[in-house]
This record gives structure tokens, C-alpha cells and sequence, in this order.
């Protein structure tokens, strides 16, 4: 017999096949018992009569309790009421590992209680969903890129250098000499688009974030680009499109996922190119005018963003930072040397800031004053450098945090369920 995943199950209707997967949760109604079968693609209700079954297999299936693994045969059927539109009406189990006192039960938990047991948490319909959504996320960026001509080169995770400073690093002992665990890719993949034209890296960064928010991993995941010959227009264009790729992508392939979240896609749907953009000195004035006591030159705070995100239905760009409140690799704006051609993309319903990017200096001369000016130790930056001594050009990037996109596509409170283990303070476990 066919071995399908439940998520193929449409394409099987009126015939027998089996399902490999867990038992997520059964009910009784007279001389009906219902299973509800996950195998990780989704989950299914599967039927048995009483007068219709084999009294052992009917009596098995009234036994077999929540998290056992099971593999199922049965008749696969249309059933409009269920979320999926399918039925299965079983002709045989077997139970593959038993599950007694599954501690997870269907009722509500405590927040700390389910994280303490992230790794069976992680069996949710709502976690599932997200980690699936997750996994649909990364591979439409891969898409993406690689539909665009971006060259995917992977960036070191132990780095020598500090690239934004060491506030916010993790030091490791690499055979006695210091080191670091990598906050961003960004300055290889400048090297790398020097080499290959358009690139991206994608992996994971570390952060020892000292503050806790809904919005803080200390290691999470980031898509960064670089492109040679890319000025900072260019470069917000691509951004646009890429998150606009991605929420289409979602909403075209994983519409029964949110469902499962009761997300508002009305709210992803109202998403639209391009993308509205101020000037952060624009952004200063709203938050003035809505009696905000913000001051031109502070960084935003998630208040902030909230309230400047919440006037639009797509993403907004806020452009032209302080050059000083911004990385030192920020190209100044030629006409105001005071703010920096980068931006930061904020989400709307409040998910705060997505993607950062901006437009690098090319300039050897400016660039090695910037080095000196934030203090950072200039032979560390000697390759970096020289990326400026060796035909350098106009260059422009950004990184996109995954996790954040996945909690505002989610429409979760917490980025904690956005990565199958988060890392965040106060916990590395499990
Ligand atoms: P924030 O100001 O929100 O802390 P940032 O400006 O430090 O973010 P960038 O250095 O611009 O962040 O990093 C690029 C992207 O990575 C951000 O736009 C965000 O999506 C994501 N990001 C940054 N820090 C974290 C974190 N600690 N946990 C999860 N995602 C993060
Ligand atoms: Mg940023």
C-alpha cells in the first residue's frame, strides 16, 4: 500500500493508503471514535464505526493515547467540514512507540511550562504551523536570490573582528587567542560581492542582547545581500520586493498554516509595492505632532516604530538616519553629511524593524577615518580596507531578520516561537 504525507491526501481520494505519524488527539460520539493523525506535513481526522470495524482494531483505536506514533491504513474520503477537506476512515492501526503521560496536554499552559518542554511544544498544531511557515519563508528567499542572479556565499560564524563594536558579542577562546561569534556577515559579503557580483549569505548571528523583549533572540537568523554597483535606491527596491515575494509566497502555499494561527490575512493581502518612505528627520516631526517627547538624533525604541508602522498597511522604509546613531560603514548622504543613506524597514501591526540596510562608503580616505572615529582597531580592518584599495565601487546591502519576519507573517506576540530552540536571555535550554 502507498505510504502518503497527510498534506497529499487529496490526491487520493477513494483509495486505501497509509499514514505514518502520531496521534495528536481522539474524541467518541456514541459508536463513533475520531483520530486525529499528525505526521508533520498536517494532521487528519480519521473515522471508525463501531458496526463497521473489527472489534480489535475498533478497541485498539479507543485506547491509543495522545502521542503514541501509529502508522494508519484507511479509505481516504472528501469532507468539506474538515479544514482540510479530508477524511480518512481507518481499516487498520499499529501502534510503532507507546506515549504514556504525555505531559503536554490539550489544555492551556503556562508560557514557561510549554518552554521548559520546548522539544515536544514544537508537536502544536500552532508550533508546527509557524515552523512550517518558517521553513516556507527561508526557501522563497532562496528563491528569490536565486531567481535574481545572487551568488549564495556563506560568511565565517568565528570572526577576529568586531564588526559593530564588542558591546553585544560573544567572545570565544580560539586556541588562546580572542575571538568572536559573528553579529552579521555583512563585511564578507561586501568582500564576496566584490568577487561574484550579487550576493547573499544566510545563516545564523549572535547577539548577547542584554535587554529582554518580544523582539530579541541572542542567536537568530539572517538573510544579508550585497550588491556591487547598487546605490541605496536600488537597494530599497529590492528589499521591497523581496517581502512582497515572500508574503505572496506564503499566502499562496500556506494559507491552511495560517489558518491554523487565525492570522488576519487581510492584513498580509493589503500589502503593496512600493513601499511608503520617509526621511527619519520626516519620521521625527510625526512622532512630535503625536506628542511624542523624541528628539532628532535619538534611535527609535519599539513605541516608536509602533507608532510611526501603525499609520500604513505595507512595510515602511525610514531613510536617512543620523550618521551617529548608524555603523560606521554607513555612506553619508552627499547633500546632508549629517544622516546616512541607509534604511531600516519597519513592519506594520507594530512587529518593528525587519530588514536594516544602507549604501556603503567606497571611499578609502572617508572610510579609515570612520574606522578611527568609532574606535575600532584598524589592522583588524586591513582586509576590509582593502576591498577600497582594489577597485572599489558603489555597494549597497541589507540583512533581513528572519525571525521577525516569521512573527509578523504569523501574527505572533512573541519571537520565541518563531525558531524551533530560541536562544534568548535567561534561557539556553532546551
Ligand atoms: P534592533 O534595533 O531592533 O535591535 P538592529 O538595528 O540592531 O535591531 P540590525 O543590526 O540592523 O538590527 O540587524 C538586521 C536585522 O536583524 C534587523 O532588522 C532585525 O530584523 C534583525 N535583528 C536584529 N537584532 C535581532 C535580535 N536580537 N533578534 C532577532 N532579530 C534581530
Ligand atoms: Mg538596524
Amino acid at each position: 500500500m502507498t505510504t502518503v504525507l497527510i498534506k497529499h491526501l487529496g490526491r487520493y481520494v477513494n483509495q486505501e493508503v497509509q499514514i505514518e505519524g502520531w496521534l495528536f488527539n481522539k474524541r467518541s460520539s456514541g459508536k463513533i471514535r475520531f483520530i486525529i493523525i499528525r505526521d508533520g506535513s498536517g494532521q487528519v481526522q480519521a473515522t471508525l464505526v463501531r458496526d463497521e470495524t473489527d472489534p480489535e482494531l475498533f478497541e485498539l483505536a479507543s485506547s491509543v493515547t495522545q502521542e503514541s506514533s501509529i502508522r494508519a491504513t484507511g479509505l481516504v474520503r472528501e469532507e468539506p467540514r474538515s479544514p482540510s477537506g479530508y477524511e480518512l476512515t481507518v481499516t487498520g492501526i499499529e501502534i510503532v512507540g507507546g506515549s504514556q503521560d504525555y505531559p503536554i496536554t490539550l489544555k492551556e499552559h503556562g508560557v514557561d511550562f510549554l518552554a521548559d518542554r520546548r522539544h515536544l511544544w514544537i508537536r502544536g498544531p500552532r508550533q508546527a504551523s509557524i515552523l512550517r511557515i518558517r521553513s516556507e519563508i527561508e526557501q522563497a528567499i532562496r528563491d528569490f536570490f536565486y531567481e535574481r542572479d545572487f551568488i549564495l556565499a556563506d560568511s565565517p560564524i568565528i570572526t577576529a573582528l568586531a564588526a559593530e563594536g564588542t558591546t553585544n558579542l560573544f567572545e570565544i577562546d580560539y586556541h588562546g587567542e580572542k575571538a568572536y561569534l559573528a553579529q552579521t556577515g555583512q563585511l564578507y559579503s561586501e568582500a564576496t560581492a566584490m568577487a561574484l557580483g550579487r550576493v547573499y549569505n544566510f545563516g545564523p548571528v549572535f547577539r548577547a542582547e542584554k535587554s529582554k523583549t518580544r523582539r530579541h533572540l541572542l542567536e537568530f537568523w539572517m538573510a544579508e545581500a550585497e550588491m556591487a554597483y547598487c546605490d541605496h535606491e536600488a537597494n530599497l527596491k529590492i528589499q521591497e520586493e523581496l517581502v512582497y515575494y515572500i508574503i505572496q509566497r506564503v499566502l499562496q502555499r500556506k494559507s491552511l498554516e495560517l489558518k491554523t494561527l487565525k492570522r488576519d490575512i487581510g492584513k498580509l493581502e493589503a500589502v503593496s509595492l512600493p513601499f511608503p518612505r520617509i526621511s527619519y528627520t520626516e519620521a521625527v516631526k510625526i512622532l512630535r505632532d503625536s506628542g511624542e517627547d523624541f528628539n532628532w538624533g535619538d534611535d527609535f525604541g519599539a513605541p516608536q516604530e509602533t507608532l510611526l508602522s501603525e499609520r500604513f498597511a505595507s512595510p515602511l522604509f525610514v531613510h536617512r538616519f543620523p550618521a551617529e546613531i548608524k555603523a560606521f560603514y554607513m555612506k553619508p548622504d552627499p547633500e546632508d553629511s549629517k544622516v546616512v543613506l541607509g534604511a531600516d524597514l519597519l513592519a506594520p501591526e507594530g512587529y518593528g524593524e525587519i530588514i536594516g540596510g544602507g549604501q556603503r562608503i567606497e571611499d578609502l580616505v572617508l572610510l579609515r577615518q570612520k574606522i578611527m572615529q568609532h574606535n575600532l582597531p584598524e589592522e583588524e580592518f586591513q582586509w576590509y580596507l582593502d576591498l577600497r584599495r582594489y577597485g572599489s565601487v558603489p555597494h549597497a546591502g541589507f540583512g533581513l531578520g528572519l525571525e521577525r519576519t516569521v512573527a509578523w507573517i504569523c501574527g505572533i506576540e512573541h519571537i520565541r516561537e518563531a525558531v524551533p530552540f530560541p536562544r534568548m536571555l535567561y534561557r539556553i535550554r532546551p
